[in-house]
């Protein structure tokens, strides 16, 4: 695979505004993920037009947070209800909806395949992620050596407080999932590390630095005082599945902590609007 220098890109004169993996140009491929933004039509048209496609080249999911996965050979006029889509060829451009929830795109330049993935808790518990992997490996020959994974934003460690209904199948299920629990105490000790990826893989330095961290929320003691952390346990499963570490690409942006930027779920109560996180190589 050719070694390019990727990093994101904050494009905020976009509409709506996106965060674009540059570097992908030399494949003909784009990733990019779309930010909050209050518009009068539809949203997928916009993001369209700002990536220079068509609404017609997008494939999204009826997302239903479990482990099904959809290998699409061309956009589908119905959406599968699945929580992840396979691209077999150029030209299509799966997409997720998230707000709050992870969403994860995977890109092989050399069998020109891409996979976006919505990865929740339930589906995270239910190793979404690894199914992924090894679908691209089986079905495509993909080598996972040669992926490119994007991960945009996500509620963070920081914001992501859980009750024992999440925790429990987390700690059972979720790989090494004691190492993606956070307590109370931890974060505290943690400052400045919340809400951002602090593993080797490169973070967005743009937009971090040119954002005013809020301070930590204050946390409640007692029985919610657990955190996970949804990107860690995913960038996990992708070593875990072969992805090098150096391709690997995290937004290291919580939605909850960034009003301005993001919708989230938990903040929003429940009634968010949604980012389109898509991805894909263009027809040579
Ligand atoms: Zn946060």
């Amino acid at each position: 695979m050719k070694e390019t220098q990727l990093s994101f890109r904050y494009l905020s004169s976009a509409t709506p505004p996106l965060l674009t993996l540059a570097g992908l140009e030399s494949f003909d491929a784009l990733a990019a993920f779309s930010l909050r933004a209050d518009l009068s039509t539809a949203l997928e048209e916009e993001v369209a037009h700002e990536l220079e496609l068509q609404r017609r080249d997008f494939a999204f999911a009826n997302q239903i947070h479990g482990d099904r996965v959809a290998i699409l050979d061309r956009a589908p006029d119905v959406p599968p209800s699945v929580d992840a889509l396979i691209a077999a060829r150029p030209g299509i451009f799966p997409a997720v909806q998230t707000a709050d929830c992870l969403p994860i795109l995977l890109l092989d330049p050399v069998h020109r395949v891409t996979a976006a993935i919505h990865a929740g808790w339930k589906s995270t518990v239910l190793r979404i992620t690894r199914k992924v992997l090894r679908l691209l490996n089986g079905e495509f020959g993909t080598d996972s050596s040669d992926l490119i994974a994007f991960m945009g934003p996500a509620i963070g460690t920081c914001c992501y407080e859980v009750d024992a209904a999440v925790l429990e199948p987390f700690r059972k299920n979720a790989p090494s999932a004691s190492r993606f629990i956070v307590t109370h105490e931890e974060l505290k000790s943690r400052h400045g590390a919340v809400g951002e990826n602090d593993g080797s893989s490169r973070t967005l330095g743009i937009l971090s630095r040119g954002l005013n961290r809020k301070p930590i929320p204050p946390t409640r003691p007692g029985n919610q005082s657990f955190r996970i952390d949804l990107a860690g346990v995913n960038h996990f499963e992708l070593v875990l599945g072969g992805v090098s570490e150096q391709s690997i690409y995290h937004s290291g942006l919580c939605t909850a902590c960034y009003p301005q930027l993001f919708y989230s779920y938990r903040r929003d109560s429940g009634q968010p609007g949604r980012h389109i996180a898509v991805a894909g190589f263009r027809v040579r």
